[in-house]
């Protein structure tokens, strides 16, 4: 496969959305699977209880791995939970168990509790990735809140239905207050929309809505829906590898060649 630009330093991109089953962890390991398959350094950090991006990457993610929560919680270093995914020698995950369910509570009475992801990534050696994606839970909680403050873009899936627009006004405000507080760094780089059915007026007309109210952010691909990808993760593959030719793969391969593309994607 062709090498994509790799950027000067890592890039940390946090893919958030409030609702659930939006795409974000479907969007998290196909985009992190493409960059890698295109030379670069990945690192998925799970941060969703379910440790679905964990299952899609082929990670063993059973209660006494070592995971996200020990990090967050117990100050283990990263080094220590990072593993290597087995489908692309290149791509790497720090894997979530469900003890992280507590952790939302647990962080409450814990210092800086808003920062321990933040600090975990500073105290380890993130300039050796290219990329970080942080996967987040589908909650405006503590772990979405670390996620914010950890990265320095943002991507948010957004997929093609009607209610789609809703809530995003809570999750912007949200990003303005950890830009204001806790991280200035922190810009919109990115919307991806997903699950994209083109027989539908309903999709056309919510992607245009999207592109009118957030311009070029928003990628040119849009992905499509497709069984492939939603079949991937039980063979615990990213839809790149599961199916390279399917429309899935294409897309979200497209989707991670823009993103590769554009330097830093500073727009707000
Ligand atoms: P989230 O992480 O936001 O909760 P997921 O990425 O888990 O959302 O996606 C929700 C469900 O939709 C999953 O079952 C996933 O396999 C499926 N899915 C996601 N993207 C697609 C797609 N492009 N085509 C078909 N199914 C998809
Ligand atoms: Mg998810």
């Amino acid at each position: 496969d062709r090498q994509w630009p790799r950027p000067g330093s890592c890039r940390i991109i946090t893919i958030a959305n409030q609702k659930g089953g939006v795409g974000k962890t479907t969007s998290s390991v196909n985009l992190a699977a493409s960059l890698a398959q295109h030379g670069a350094q990945v690192l998925v950090v799970d941060l969703d209880p379910q440790g679905n991006a964990s299952t899609a990457l082929g990670i063993d993610h059973h209660a006494d791995v070592p995971s996200i929560y020990d990090v967050l919680i117990e100050d283990t270093p990263l080094a220590d939970i990072v593993v290597q995914a087995p489908e692309i020698p290149n791509l790497f995950c720090a894997p979530a168990t469900l003890n992280l369910a507590g952790a939302e509570i647990e962080l409450v009475s814990k210092v800086a509790r808003e920062s321990r992801l933040q600090r975990a990534l500073e105290a380890y050696d993130t300039d050796k990735y290219d990329y970080v994606l942080i996967d987040c839970p589908p909650s405006l909680g503590l772990l979405t809140v670390n996620a914010l403050v950890g990265g320095n873009e943002l991507l948010i899936p957004i997929q093609c239905e009607y209610y789609a627009l809703e809530g995003l006004g809570q999750l912007i405000r949200t990003v303005e207050l950890v830009r204001s507080h806790l991280n200035p760094t922190l810009s919109v780089s990115t919307i991806l929309l997903t699950m994209y059915d083109a027989r539908t007026r309903l999709a056309a007309q919510v992607a245009e809505d999207v592109r009118n109210h957030f311009g070029d952010v928003v990628l040119k691909t849009v992905i499509p829906r497709s069984v492939r990808v939603s079949e991937a993760p039980s063979y615990g593959q990213s839809v790149i590898t599961y199916d390279p030719g399917s429309s899935g793969a294409l897309a979200y391969s497209e989707a991670a060649s823009e993103i590769a593309h554009r330097n830093t994607g500073a727009a707000e």
